[in-house]
């Protein structure tokens, strides 16, 4: 173990849900804090094998074995420790680092990483309260914080000079580079952080390994963050989350806004179980990252364009995550607002309200597709057909999987299909009549068989039924089901030829002689009905 980079074992841990890990070999079922499932080290038949989604370790009260995510790797697939992160690595996605032990130089390097930073903070800090960063204090105030909040983000100036590198002159220029803090131009060290407006970035330990800084001059970009390092990614830092975990963990869920000043106040204005990504872009690793602490994650963005595209996103990323006990949710800030001009303008009281109404995710996948996809044409409802397969394909668990599939085959058939009904009626044709029973029948059939609605779509759009009525609870099985469709679908066949035979009839006795191979026709037709109607009332 000594020999790999600690760090690269932590970011495997960091990555991989030790659930998803140990869900690969052995069937997980949540009951209380941890997930169980039957001991795949020892011979059981009733689950003692626990697995704790945070803490990130399995334990079996029968035998006794336990460990992580890089043990259980081991043993289940028989191989030796690099074995066993090769396999993880391409689990996360990530690509093997070369060999090397954390040096004490590497060690020290870090130590004076973190003590860098921290000094660099303070300095910040005091420079928002001098008289350089006057118009910095101005605005952050007028963004309704308070001193306490200041201080306890640590939120501080950069001033324009290069103030950082200037204080730091008896480092050595690599340390100070490798913080990002300060780079090398042609005319010496410079500061990347000039008259901004600066967030401290914390890291799991709580200590400072990066900054965003906004600007004050309106000057784009809005935000600058700190370049990734050897301690900071991007990528993979979610803002506010060193003050956010045990609220998440109280609150049972997390909110996810877009911006850092957005997730500060909501954190001190009732929503301490706020987060944001670091910049724009939500990726999956943020989603990793939330997901390890609570599955039940919350979106909240602005109700404009960006917004709800940002949000189809988070749609997007949050499906490979989902487990059956999670509640992922959208919440969208209308009125052009965000969640911190609703906070001070209206209050907590309305911002829960909010949340509180913000949509599941079934629903919001639904509205997705129905906005982006013309499903009124049958080109749309492929296209989207194909999107919603893609992204219901993602959804790791089997049985969620087929559920949200069965979800949608239902909505697919009572909105989409719909339209059907009223291209037969202009046709001349008498719709076939159905009584009362026959309908309910149906209602309750297409409810709970998806999948034969959707098979048997083109005859009962023939119906004129509304299916998307209530209908009681029948309690048939889908091969019960199928039958009765199809023997339904049968006697329709039967009573238009039935129909169509009166008709040639009446034209054979008014002197219409080719209406004779009709009447044979017809004939052949309704033996081999009749025939399939006396196996089908066998079977
Ligand atoms: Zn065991």
């Amino acid at each position: 173990m000594a020999s790999y980079d600690r760090n690269f074992t932590d970011e495997l841990r960091a990555r991989l849900s030790i659930v998803d890990v140990v869900g690969r070999r052995v069937a997980l079922t949540k009951k209380g804090q941890n997930y169980w499932g039957c001991c795949p080290f020892h011979n059981e038949k009733t689950a003692s094998f626990s697995v704790n989604e945070e803490k990130g370790f399995y334990h079996c009260f029968g035998c006794g074995e336990h460990g992580d995510i890089i043990s259980f790797t081991m043993k289940s697939n028989n191989v030796d420790f690099r074995g066993a992160i090769t396999d993880l690595a391409a689990q996360a996605g990530l690509k093997m680092p070369d060999y090397k032990p954390k040096s004490d130089a590497q060690i020290a390097r870090e130590k004076s990483y973190v003590d860098i930073t921290a000094a660099a903070a303070d300095i910040y800090q005091k420079k928002l309260f001098e008289e350089c960063g006057a118009h910095a204090l101005s605005y952050i105030r007028g963004r309704g914080f308070s001193d306490e909040m200041i201080k306890k983000y640590r939120i501080g100036y950069a001033p324009k000079n290069s103030f950082i590198a200037a204080s730091f002159s008896n480092v050595r220029q690599e340390t100070l580079i490798s913080t990002g803090l300060c780079r090398r131009g042609d005319y010496g060290m410079y500061d990347f952080f000039r008259d901004k407006l600066m967030f401290p970035i914390f890291n799991a330990n709580g200590q400072i390994v990066a900054f965003s800084g906004r600007s004050l001059d309106g000057s784009e970009p809005k935000y600058i963050n700190t370049t990734d390092t050897d301690m900071f990614h991007k990528r993979r830092t979610v803002f506010g989350l060193n003050f956010a975990r045990d609220a998440i963990h109280r609150a049972n869920r997390s909110i996810v806004v877009e911006g850092q000043i957005d997730a500060i106040k909501m954190q001190t204005g009732g929503f301490p179980e706020t987060v944001a990504p670091l910049g724009t872009a939500l990726t999956e690793d943020h989603i990793a990252l939330l997901a390890k602490s609570n599955r039940n994650i919350t979106f909240c963005f602005d109700g404009d364009g960006a917004g709800q595209k940002a949000a189809a996103r988070a749609c997007s990323i949050v499906l490979p995550f989902i487990r059956d006990n999670s509640d992922v949710r959208f919440a969208f800030v209308t009125g052009g607002k965000d969640p911190d001009e609703v906070l001070k303008t209206s209050g907590t009281a309305a911002m829960r309200k909010i949340i509180d109404g913000a949509m599941g995710l079934t629903d919001f996948l639904w509205e997705i597709v129905n906005k982006n996809y013309v499903t009124s044409t049958p080109g749309g409802r492929a296209q989207a057909e194909k999107f919603l397969a893609t992204e219901l394909a993602k959804i790791a668990d089997p049985a969620l999987r087929r559920e949200y599939e069965s979800e949608y085959n239902k909505r697919k058939f009572n909105t989409w299909r719909k339209w059907k009904k009223s291209d037969n009626t202009g046709a001349g044709i008498a719709l076939p009549q159905v009584d009362e029973i026959t309908k309910n029948t149906l209602v309750y059939i297409t409810n709970a068989f998806p999948e034969l609605a959707e098979r048997y779509v083109e005859f009962l759009a023939t119906l004129n039924i509304s299916f998307d009525a209530a209908a009681p609870d029948m309690h048939m099985t889908q091969t019960a089901a199928e039958k009765f469709i199809v023997s339904l679908k049968l006697q329709k066949y039967l009573e238009r030829l039935s129909a169509e035979k009166k008709a040639a009839t009446a034209a054979l006795l008014s002197g219409d002689a080719s209406a004779r191979d009709t009447l044979l026709d017809l004939d052949a037709k309704i033996q081999a009905a009749l025939e399939k109607q006396e196996i089908l009332i066998a079977v």
